[in-house]
């Protein structure tokens, strides 16, 4: 495939409406088969139509994903949810109501029509509505389900620029859509509510006691659920160089045992200490949770940029958004579950 044709980024000076030309774009690609590179506000997405199984089997390609790693389906508004998913609980409709268009994906029982290939053989599929405005306006116009997995390669980061996408996938993707850096910089909370109750697969910027208190249920938030997630891999969001976490007083002894090994040691935290050497590149994780969440991917493919060996990661706590982003670093380092 060519070089993907790239559209404006969000608040380029055009006529009235920059985007409305490139979103027609994306959506006859979508209508023909073809792959876009879409921005959300969590991660940039691989879309294709989620109808169409030779567009979805040029995802899976394009991935490098194994055929049993479900998808998740993209929408426009929540009232399609009945289009693809049966026995909807009432508390799902009241997360649809809270938090969509936004980050919470549902894993629901599926409808009929839903293929295959899209839920990885499951009787189950994954819904979201997704905020960014430029994801809305390809949704509306297409007006059907947009299958979109992170937009790397299996294993690999999840892209939170156009930039990152580009250097990832540029050349398996028909059209790029450039919406701006992404908001929340992680991907969305996944809640199954197939079964009675509701459990977290994946977690994310909505935590458990924002479900709660929306739902006024219990939320099982526990590692053995987050392990029967399918696609859910101990090692995933790794960066070519070696992740090793620590905590802050234990730093400088890992630092150490690094640069002995001769390696290229950086250190990924929310404060740069005194006790480390000048010499040792620090990533800025920054220190508002909001904020850790944005950036981290971009701090860890920074690491691979200016060519190190080994990352020393200081786990944010585990308060709020801090218990995806451990959840993303303990994974980084091929760890599997972070506990709780
Ligand atoms: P990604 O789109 O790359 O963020 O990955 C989507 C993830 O959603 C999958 O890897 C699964 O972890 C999860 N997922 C999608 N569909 C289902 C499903 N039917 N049941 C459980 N988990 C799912
Ligand atoms: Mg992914």
């Amino acid at each position: 495939m060519s070089e993907p044709q790239s559209a404006a980024a969000v608040g380029s000076p055009r006529a009235a409406d920059p985007h409305a030309d490139d979103v027609r774009r994306a959506v006859d690609v979508l209508r023909r088969g073809g792959l876009i590179g879409l921005p959300t506000e969590t991660v940039y997405g691989l879309g294709a139509d989620a109808g169409n199984p030779t567009a979805v089997a040029r995802i899976f390609a394009a991935k490098g994903r194994p055929a049993d790693h479900p998808l998740i389906v993209h929408l426009h508004r929540a009232s399609q949810l009945t289009d693809w998913a049966r026995d909807v609980p009432l508390a799902a409709w009241k997360l649809a109501e809270a938090f969509w268009p936004g980050p919470l994906t549902m894993i629901l029982p599926r409808s009929p029509g839903v293929l295959d290939a899209v839920t990885g053989g499951l009787d189950t599929v994954a819904l979201r509505v997704p905020a960014h405005p430029l994801a809305q306006q390809v949704l509306e116009q297409f007006d059907g389900g947009i299958a979109a997995p992170s937009a790397n390669r299996h294993k690999q980061i999840s892209p939170t620029t156009v930039q990152d996408v580009r250097e990832e996938l540029g050349a398996a993707v028909d059209l790029l859509l450039d919406g701006g850096p992404c908001r929340v910089g992680i991907e969305s909370t996944i809640v199954d509510l197939s079964n009675d109750g509701i459990r977290i697969l994946r977690p994310g910027s909505i935590t458990a006691q924002d479900l709660t208190r929306v739902t006024g249920l219990a939320v099982d938030d526990s590692i053995d659920a987050l392990v029967r997630c399918p696609g859910r891999m101990a090692s995933h969001y790794a960066p070519r160089a070696r992740v090793v976490l620590a905590s802050i007083e234990q730093v400088p002894q890992a630092i150490a045992e690094a640069a002995a090994r001769g390696a290229r040691v950086g250190v990924l935290a929310a404060q740069r200490s005194p006790a480390w050497s000048p010499d040792v590149p620090w990533l800025a994780l920054g220190n508002v949770p909001d904020e850790q969440a944005q950036q981290l991917y971009q701090r860890l493919r920074e690491a691979d940029r200016i060519g190190l060996d080994v990352l020393i990661a200081v786990p944010p706590s585990d308060a709020g958004v801090g218990r995806a982003l451990r959840d993303r670093l303990w994974r980084a380092a091929g760890l599997g579950d972070a506990p709780a």
